[in-house]
């Protein structure tokens, strides 16, 4: 070939060979097949074509074209081949470059699950016009060609059958897309739930096909599904599958029309793929299939091959806060003056391992010391070792944070179990006064939300304390209310409007002093009881000494109800 034209966007290599043999000029099609590879004795396929280094070879000179770009970029190959094992797919790529005929389907689990291809190429009516105004001609697409996806991911609508068919008589001739072939003469519509449906495999699809993800075993597969079965509870640690729950399900999320568009109809009362798939064992069905279960599923498309799901954090956590408990566990008892076996009965572990762990704590200096029996009689945090010990501890700590200014103390104390294992044990408080987190998930408090939430329960909570008998209001007795007096003085530069209300609302003794006279005074009026000063200590709670500095305060609100002030104090 003296040229070869450039494959567009999404174009399926059968498509730009076709687009060759319009320009190649050669009248007989049998010459196309001689330019392209080489010999006649060949066949045209659209979804995995073969005799793909031929193809390279007879490119012009100094092309970059190798049969790996074609076959990722420009056939069916990624999307077909996605969910299947390494060697498999090896051999088909194999196949695709130097193999004749077609790719036997039976390898990539197409005929064994009675999956009935494609008849005609297919077209988005859209991308039909945008490509002859961008590019001046129509082609076929590779996202279109699959059997299963229904609509167009650009466009948002479906795809039509051209009247091309794909494996036609003895497939002797590449042919194009044309205004001849691809007509849409009636219009489809889909429901909107439908569209939805195929529009999430439309995307799940061109995820695969434009992704070199890498290959997986079919464990790797089941593994994934499996963790998520779990998680939903459609499956026991044990391996127990609750098919009939998972079937209803599933059903149910699809919808019975759709799995049969999808050619992946699911029975409550029989088997189907769906059981087998979750089960043990190694069968590879067709890509839909897995798509169908990742989306069920919630399993994003990429964390699919790329995340091992299941080594969850959670655990993870727990693990290290036993571990953790372990270890304080075992300072304390190498404090005690026990012995390293009698301690290996205690926390049920070997001798051996008891001294792996007192290395990696770095317990073994005072372990000495205690053998020696010198601190059975006198408290250990009093001895001089011990004060010696703690300012090499901290210091050491202190040395860390400085040279990983970026780490949190979680991830510094990762490598430095001992350091902080004892510091936690001995010097708890210098240790969480000292201790770095980084902001990003833990302890991270929303607190404008806060704010807002907090402002109307202090707003009832102040408006309680004013009724019945007064009480004063002040940060602390607001905060004891809300049991929230831990924090709530500390924190107030945080939660500003909450703030702002209590101080409008703060009184001074005095100030509360005589909110609680008046009160008293109203309460004697109320019980009918004579206005005298001790009736009115008694009931307001003030006692005589503070009424003397707002006497003058109290005379005058009595003389307002009209009583005569002459209370001495
Ligand atoms: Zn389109």
């Amino acid at each position: 070939m003296n040229f070869f034209p450039t494959p567009y966007p999404d174009e399926i290599l059968y498509s730009t060979m076709a687009r060759y043999c319009i320009r190649s000029g050669n009248i007989k099609e049998i010459h196309n097949f001689e330019d392209l590879f080489g010999t006649r004795n060949c066949i045209a396929i659209m979804e995995l074509p073969t005799r793909l280094d031929a193809l390279v070879e007879n490119m012009p000179m100094g092309t970059k074209y190798t049969a790996e770009y074609f076959i990722y970029k420009h056939t069916l190959f990624p999307f077909l081949a996605a969910f299947i094992p390494k060697e498999r797919a090896e051999k088909i790529i194999q196949t695709m470059r130097n193999g004749e005929g077609a790719v036997s389907y039976m390898r990539i689990g197409l005929i064994s699950n009675s999956i009935t291809l494609n008849k005609y190429f297919r077209f988005c009516p859209e991308c039909f016009k945008e490509d002859i105004e961008t590019f001046g001609e129509p082609y076929w697409h590779r996202s279109h060609q699959i059997t299963g996806v229904f609509v167009c991911s650009k466009h948002k609508i479906p795809l039509y059958n051209s009247v091309e068919l794909i494996r036609a008589g003895n497939r002797q001739r590449f042919i194009s897309a044309s205004h001849e072939n691809c007509i849409a003469e009636e219009e489809i519509n889909y429901s909107n739930d439908l569209m939805k449906k195929m529009l999430w495999i439309a995307e799940d699809v061109e995820v695969l096909l434009n992704n070199q993800f890498g290959f997986k075993q079919p464990e790797w597969f089941r593994s994934q599904f499996r963790v998520k079965l779990i998680e939903k509870g459609y499956a026991r640690m044990n391996n127990y599958i609750y098919q009939k729950k998972l079937k209803r399900d599933f059903i149910d999320f699809y919808g019975n029309e759709y799995l049969a568009l999808v050619q992946s109809p699911v029975s409550v009362n029989s088997g189907s793929w769906l059981p087998d798939m979750v089960r043990n064992n190694d069968i590879t069905t067709y890509a839909i299939r897995y798509l169908l279960l990742a989306r069920f599923l919630g399993i994003p498309i990429a964390d699919l091959f790329n995340t091992k799901l299941g080594s969850n954090d959670e655990d993870e956590n727990n693990i290290d806060a036993y571990q953790e408990l372990w270890d304080q566990r075992l300072i304390e008892l190498s404090q005690s003056g026990l012995s390293i076996r009698e301690i290996a009965d205690i926390l049920k572990s070997s001798t051996k391992t008891i001294r792996k762990a007192t290395d990696r704590l770095e317990i073994k200096e005072f372990w000495k010391f205690n053998g020696g029996g010198k601190y059975l009689h006198s408290k250990f945090t009093n001895t001089e070792e011990f004060k010696i010990k703690r300012k090499d501890l901290r210091e050491r700590w202190l040395e860390l944070h400085a040279k990983y200014p970026d780490k949190s103390s979680n991830q510094i104390r990762k490598d430095n179990d001992g350091v902080y294992a004892w510091l936690k044990k001995y010097d708890s408080e210098w240790m969480e006064e000292n201790y770095r987190r980084i902001n990003n998930r833990v302890n991270h408090v929303d607190w404008n939300k806060r704010d807002a939430e907090l402002l109307p329960k202090v707003k009832e909570v102040i408006k309680e304390m004013k009724e019945d008998k007064p009480e004063r209001i002040t940060w602390t007795t607001i905060g004891s209310k809300l049991g929230i007096s831990g924090w709530l003085s500390k924190r107030k530069e945080k939660i500003p409007l909450t703030k702002a209300y209590i101080e409008s609302e703060l009184e001074s003794l005095e100030e509360f002093h005589i909110r609680r006279i008046k009160w008293g005074i109203e309460e004697l009026e109320r019980q009918g009881k004579e206005m005298t000063l001790w009736n009115l200590v008694e009931t307001a709670g003030v006692k005589p000494k503070y009424m003397k500095g707002i006497y003058k305060e109290i005379k005058q609100i009595l003389n307002n109800r009209g009583y005569d002030c002459n209370f001495k104090f």
